[in-house]
């Protein structure tokens, strides 16, 4: 290594587990930070050494700011790990972390900023070539005429989107024009509330598309290639559920035009790091709707069909290095399936904390088990229901879900109710699996569909 000789993981749960290994394999000593709900997650006993930055409230330890970089201080940390969700995604942290002598394991801050605001991101995908969405090319202004003349220049249905959005919320489809200004005002009011920016746009609401996203990997030298694509349909209320790699039915022609267009656009926008492209895919057309900038969930499924380690790869583009590998080296072989294992009720997805009495880990070839859990470990009731990720791997999509079927028999999780039932049931549905489902599948599976 250059410059990382300790990292600071800036998260908690799997995801922090799974930077620790990263950094162990690459001989980098680790700093955990934990709020008080975490004293007993798997990472911090294995780190080289933990910390202490708050109590239970994200908002009092993960998103504290200056308690991370006093932490990064007293350890001597030489870099900072954001992982996904917390502040990843957090322009100003990154600004922070730099300005504080640290080295961030992720974009630029101008990078971050830029994508974070959905409105600027999708101007500069359109200035790179990267297909988008047709829509209302900015924010909304307050006149109403033109609001409407926008909406029926697109054509109904459309969608009202905030321009500092995430994780699904406030977005409002608009089926006839006499509901559009009620509920621009509405998506106005609940984007000032939720995201603290008013700013709303307008797309063409795509009726049936699929999810499919870009996996990029760019390094500050100007290098930037892809690693093909995931299909994340499987979602309900726009979080996903099942994600999977390849996406069925994409040809090697289509992926590696769409797969070439973001990476240029990397290059255009002097990206740096790992990062998605997020699209809907409908009639064979893709449709830019934002990028990430950070690690996300599904990155395992990707791993395993281009044995190429992306947390690995974070690491050794933070340390400054080019990428080891070109366009070229990537293969994609097989085809891997991954389950989000929640602590949920799988009938009425309520979440479930509480002590894990019995655990039992499915095994075997081509399994891969990403979580932080063990038998007798208490899933705090602060965060995120997500309590680990059941990967495999096959050299068919069939063969991959039928080791899931099997993986997720073996699973015992006592003590705690899991969505396991669920996935076993998305496992064994005809439709999923003949692949190429959209985005409203599983809700209409489950009978939550509101179409
Ligand atoms: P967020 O950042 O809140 O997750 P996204 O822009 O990624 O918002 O959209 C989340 C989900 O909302 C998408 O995966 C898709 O299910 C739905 N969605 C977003 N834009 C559209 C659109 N133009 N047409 C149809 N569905 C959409």
């Amino acid at each position: 290594m250059n410059k990382i000789n300790k990292v600071l993981i800036a998260n908690r749960g799997e995801i922090a587990l799974r930077i620790l290994r990263a950094c162990k394999e690459l001989g980098i000593k680790t700093v955990a930070v934990y709020s008080t709900a975490d004293k007993k997650l798997k990472h911090v006993r294995l780190a080289d050494e933990a910390v202490c930055i708050g109590p239970h409230s994200s908002k009092d330890s993960y998103l504290n700011i200056p308690a991370l970089i006093a932490a990064a201080e007293v350890t001597h940390a030489d870099a900072i790990h954001p992982g996904y969700g917390f502040l990843s995604e957090s322009a100003d942290f990154a600004q922070q972390v730099e300005e504080s002598g640290f080295i961030f394991i992720g974009p630029r801050a101008e990078n971050i900023r830029v994508m974070g605001d959905k409105v600027a991101a999708i101007e500069a995908m359109q200035g790179s070539s990267v297909p988008c969405v047709p829509g209302s090319d900015g924010g909304l202004g307050t006149d109403e005429a033109q609001n409407i003349a926008i909406a029926n220049k697109i054509g109904l249905p459309i969608i009202i989107k905030a321009s500092g959005g995430g994780g699904g919320r406030g977005m409002h489809v608009v089926e006839e024009i006499a509901d559009l200004l009620t509920a621009i005002e509405l998506a106005k009011t609940e984007a000032q509330s939720f995201f603290g920016n008013p700013e709303v746009y307008m797309e063409k609401f795509l009726t049936t598309p699929r999810h499919v996203e870009i996996q990029i990997l760019a390094d500050e030298h100007g290098n930037a290639v892809h690693l093909g694509e995931r299909d994340c349909s499987m979602q309900r209320r726009h979080q996903k559920v099942v994600e999977e790699a390849p996406a069925p039915g994409i040809t090697s022609e289509l992926r590696n035009k769409i797969g070439t267009i973001c990476a240029d656009a990397c290059k255009a926008i002097n990206y740096r790091g790992a990062g998605t492209f997020e699209f809907l895919f409908e009639n064979n057309e893709f449709y830019f709707i934002e990028m990430n900038t950070r690690v996300q969930v599904e990155h395992p499924v990707t791993e395993m069909i281009t044995g190429i380690d992306i947390v690995r790869e974070q690491i050794l583009i933070a340390d400054g290095q080019t990428l080891s590998f070109t366009q070229d080296d990537v293969k994609i072989t097989g085809h891997a399936v991954e389950c989000r294992i929640n602590a949920e009720d799988p009938n009425n997805f309520m979440p479930s904390p509480g002590k894990i009495t019995q655990y039992h880990v499915a095994g075997g070839l081509g399994v891969r088990v990403d979580s932080h859990i063990y038998n007798g470990y208490t899933v705090p009731s602060y965060y995120d229901s997500m309590i680990g990720k059941l990967i495999t791997f096959a050299d068919t999509r069939l063969g991959a879900i039928i080791k899931m079927q099997n993986a997720l028999d073996e699973m015992v999780i006592d003590g705690i109710k899991t969505n396991i039932p669920l996935q076993a049931r998305i496992m064994k549905d005809k439709t999923f699996r003949k692949g190429g489902m959209n985005i409203h599948y599983l809700e209409k599976m489950l009978g939550e569909s509101h179409s």
